[in-house]
């Protein structure tokens, strides 16, 4: 891959900080987008802004007919069997309260039981946990070896006649950890249960075939995945979809409105209440298109070796904890320096234009896990290089030199 190239593509990386040119470390929260995303988000509102679906007017029809194209264009994107099972959402949050709230009503009640893992980001704790209060249900929660990676066979151990769903993270955002969902679901569907996978970790590093895997739902954001803010996406299987009350009420969800009863409209837009966010729909395909034109296998080639290297380089500076050491992962990295407060160390990269994530990255039970306060967090994306690795560990070793640890 030529990096110089795709880094062009992206302005905000020629920016400097403090006078020293940005390292971007913190893709886990969000990424930087290219310019291609940037000039799609400018031309439809320039050129193509009218609300969808509801109008007979020429702008509207080519606004929905974008709307209609992005969808299909995530469809492919996740090899969906079809349109209808990929419902538009604000974010990976959305999207799982969607899911939680919808499920939830159709197939908890009281006694039931919703699996999820201790390193599961709040979006996948705590709409189940809301849901679960709701119905009178409760979690059980699959631990981590200290490598940060699923015991499987305490996962096993979890499975009860009562058992309803699993909630688990393709990739951890705090350790990096690939989970292999696919024999997750696989153990599930064994016991009768269903799965939600929350993809907002994994769909800009590995290619996502949802029938492969065989997920029930999948969820992911945009705006990690090199696209716009507000938006995401739901995927669900068709006959579960079909099955499922809707979670938001509104316009555009509904069929014939009557006070004395509403019928629904069809899937998706059963699920998508009120105007949608087309514009960013449309920033989103964008983004998809970008990525696959550089080639997902080569994204994944040059992250894994990227990681691989910045993997290296930190074990090797004196004094460094790393949260997260599972065979497969990402270029994620949770780490402490002994002595050393995250935030403190997070000032100091700040300063020399390296930009982490210091605190609990969202995921407080697995923090209690490890018996920690919070990490300071890296994570590297197809843009970052070799020699911004080097450049974090400089700054971890003057942040050991300026407290002297
Ligand atoms: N799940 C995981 C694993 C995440 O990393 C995040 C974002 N940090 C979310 C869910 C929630 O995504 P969003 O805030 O975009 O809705």
């Amino acid at each position: 891959m030529d990096i110089q190239k795709i880094r062009d593509d992206f302005p905000i990386l020629s920016q400097k900080v403090y006078g020293k040119p940005i390292v971007y470390l913190d893709n886990g929260a969000t990424t930087q987008k290219p310019k291609a995303v940037l000039d799609t988000l400018v031309r439809m509102y320039a050129e193509q802004n009218a609300n969808i679906h509801r109008g007979v007017h020429f702008l509207s029809e080519q606004a929905t007919e974008a709307y209609e194209n992005a969808r299909r264009t995530v469809r492919d994107f996740l090899n969906a069997e079809l349109s209808q099972e990929i419902i538009f959402t604000s974010g990976a949050t959305a999207a799982i309260n969607l899911a939680a709230f919808s499920y939830g009503e159709r197939y908890v009640g009281a006694g039931d039981e919703i699996i999820v893992s201790v390193m599961e980001h709040h979006s996948n704790i705590v709409p189940w946990q809301m849901m679960c209060e709701r119905k009178g249900a409760s979690l059980k929660v699959i631990p981590i070896s200290d490598s940060g990676e699923l015991l499987m066979e305490e996962y096993g151990k979890l499975f009860s006649p009562k058992t309803r769903l699993v909630a688990i993270t393709h990739v951890s955002n705090t350790l990096g950890t690939v989970n292999p969902v696919k024999e997750i679901i696989r153990i599930a569907h064994e016991a009768g249960a269903h799965v939600l996978v929350d993809g907002a970790q994994s769909v800009q590093h590995i290619p996502v075939d949802v029938q492969d895997l065989a997920c029930d739902f999948f969820a992911f954001s945009g705006h990690k995945l090199y696209g716009p803010t507000g938006i995401g996406v739901l995927y669900g299987r068709r006959e579960l979809l079909d099955e499922l009350p809707p979670w938001q009420g509104g316009g555009d969800m509904v069929d014939c409105v009557r006070f004395e009863q509403t019928t629904y409209n069809e899937l998706p837009f059963k699920f998508e209440a009120g105007t949608a966010n087309y514009i960013d729909a449309v920033g989103l395909e964008s983004a998809i298109r970008y990525l696959l034109s550089a080639g997902m296998e080569e994204i994944g080639a040059y992250e894994a070796a990227l990681t691989q290297y910045a993997l290296e380089q930190l074990q090797q500076i004196d004094g460094i904890r790393i949260f997260g050491t599972a065979k497969h992962r990402t270029g994620t990295f949770s780490l402490l320096l002994d002595g050393i407060h995250p935030y403190d160390t997070g000032m100091i990269l700040d300063k020399m234009g390296i930009a982490v994530r210091t605190g609990t990255h969202c995921t407080q039970p697995l923090m209690q896990r490890y018996g920690i306060e919070g990490t300071v967090r890296a994570s590297f994306a197809l843009y970052n290089t070799f020699e911004e690795a080097d450049r974090l560990c400089e700054g971890l070793k003057k942040a050991q030199k300026l407290f002297k640890t």
